[in-house]
């Protein structure tokens, strides 16, 4: 579904990715593992069409995507991709409810219908009766919830989670992981995962572990 290879990209003087790549298929989950500073998130951006590899390639859906034009990308990240980071990121002037409808609001769904389509997830994930709560009103565990619901609300075809349980205890990080990856699958959605924790990558079907801007594909032998 989505590949990625031979990606460099420095920025200036520092090499981030020295011919770095992944590959995932529909409702596969894919960690990316390996030490701090080795070019995790680079990795995951410029797969996710953020960041612009200087060399190589990333194709989604049988297209090249990292030769688009910033438009064109934009509206592949709102329309097929999700997103989900380290600390929830939730919009704080914003209900729990409205955070997970925003992404069907910016691609034009009326709010009603938006709040319809968000309402289900809080059951679905646990958070039943904090649709009106704001993130400062939520504990961490319940935030990265909303911000999951959120990263899932438009069926994207691939999740992208930087860290998603970084800032979470380990058993919150674990219930949230299996919320993530029972979601994701039961609706095909491919997981991109960044970890630091083996926990963590338990969940998933293939790993590759990034050293110094390099890249190597692991299968875990885990069956899906
Ligand atoms: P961590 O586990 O700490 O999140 P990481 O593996 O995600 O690390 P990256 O964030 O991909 O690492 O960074 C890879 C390298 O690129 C590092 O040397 C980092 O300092 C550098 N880097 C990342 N983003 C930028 C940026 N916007 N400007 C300059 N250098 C950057
Ligand atoms: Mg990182």
């Amino acid at each position: 579904l989505l590949e990625a290879h031979d990606l460099t990209l420095s920025f200036g003087e520092t090499p981030a990715l020295r011919g770095a790549g992944l590959a995932v298929d529909a409702g596969e989950v894919l960690a990316i593992m390996g030490p701090s500073g080795s070019g995790k998130s680079t990795l995951l951006h410029c797969a996710a069409g953020i960041l612009t590899p200087d060399a190589g390639e990333v194709h989604f859906d049988g297209r090249r995507i990292d030769t688009l034009g910033e438009a064109e990308r934009s509206a592949l990240r709102r329309d097929r991709f999700g997103f989900v980071f380290q600390f929830g990121q939730l919009v704080p002037e914003l209900t729990a409810e409205e955070n997970v409808a925003l992404p069907l609001l910016l691609s034009g769904t009326r709010r009603a219908a938006a709040l319809a389509q968000a309402r289900p997830w809080f059951a679905r994930l646990g958070l039943d009766g904090l649709e009106g709560r704001r993130s400062g009103e939520l504990s961490g565990g319940q935030a990265q919830r909303v911000a999951l619901a959120r990263g899932l609300v438009t069926r994207p075809r691939v999740l992208f989670a930087d860290e998603p349980t970084g800032a979470l205890d380990s058993l919150t990080g674990e219930q949230v992981m299996e919320l993530m990856v029972d979601a994701a699958r039961g609706q095909g959605t491919a997981v991109v995962l960044v970890t630091h924790e083996a926990r963590v990558a338990a969940y998933a079907d293939r790993e590759v572990i990034v050293r110094d801007g390099r890249s190597t594909a692991l299968s875990t032998g885990v069956a899906s």
